[in-house]
């Protein structure tokens, strides 16, 4: 009997698919039969962590070049969906990818969109372990921006009565055509970068306390009380 390609799961694939109906749409959504889909509130304090480096490390052009790089991805989608009217043929992935930029700019604030993309670069540095799929990584920050636009998202009556947000399937070829924008942008990679930098700075700090402590209480603490 064949058994799903997800580790760890016994279930029968139904078809040619060589994942259970499970899997193949966690696969689909996410990236990886594994992956979790991550929420913005566990996102919130990576944001955080951004905002204070912005202002507090940063040079002061910062925000003027994040604006920069994002106008110009903008840019770029746009011209890509202007050559379609030329007649230049087109992959239809590459092409909502585009569209989802372009939307996604007239709703939300460049800096907005700029700081989610570098706190998920943040977060995959600073918290390895929960990353340990790269795809499913990817996967997720394209959610994360798409999230952003409320466009993007229906709402729709529960049986209790409170909204819950449904958000339009994304196909993951589009998925993919979104990422190597983002992966353009190195918007991730500044982040990444500023983990690295958190991470030594708590180091740095900890090897200060250490050597104080060292030095206030002695090294007597350490030796075992003589038996009696
Ligand atoms: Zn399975």
């Amino acid at each position: 009997m064949r058994i799903c390609k997800a580790d760890g799961c016994f279930v029968q694939p139904k078809g040619y698919s060589s994942y259970c109906e499970r899997h193949k749409r966690t696969l689909a959504r996410h990236g990886h039969p594994h992956q979790k889909g991550i929420k913005k509130s566990e996102l919130k304090p990576y944001i955080k962590d951004i905002e204070t480096y912005l202002t507090t490390s940063s040079a002061s052009n910062a925000v003027a070049t994040l604006n920069d790089i994002w106008f110009r991805t903008v840019r770029r989608a746009q011209n890509h969906i202007n050559s379609s009217s030329d007649g230049v043929p087109f992959n239809v992935h590459t092409m909502n990818a585009s569209k989802a930029i372009v939307s996604l700019s007239k709703e939300v604030d460049s800096i907005i969109i700029c700081k989610v993309l570098m706190a998920m670069g943040f977060w995959y540095e600073f918290n390895q372990r929960q990353w340990k799929h790269d795809e499913g990584f990817r996967f997720q920050t394209v959610r994360m921006l798409l999230r952003l636009n409320p466009r993007e998202a229906a709402y729709q009556w529960s049986m209790h009565g409170m909204t819950r947000s449904v958000y339009r399937e994304v196909p993951p070829k589009t998925t993919k055509a979104l990422w190597s924008i983002i992966n353009e942008t190195k918007l991730v990679g500044f982040g990444m970068e500023i983990a690295k930098r958190k991470v030594e700075d708590l180091n740095e700090r900890q090897r200060l306390f250490d050597k104080e402590r060292a030095a206030v209480l002695g090294q007597a603490m350490i030796e075992p009380r003589e038996t009696v």
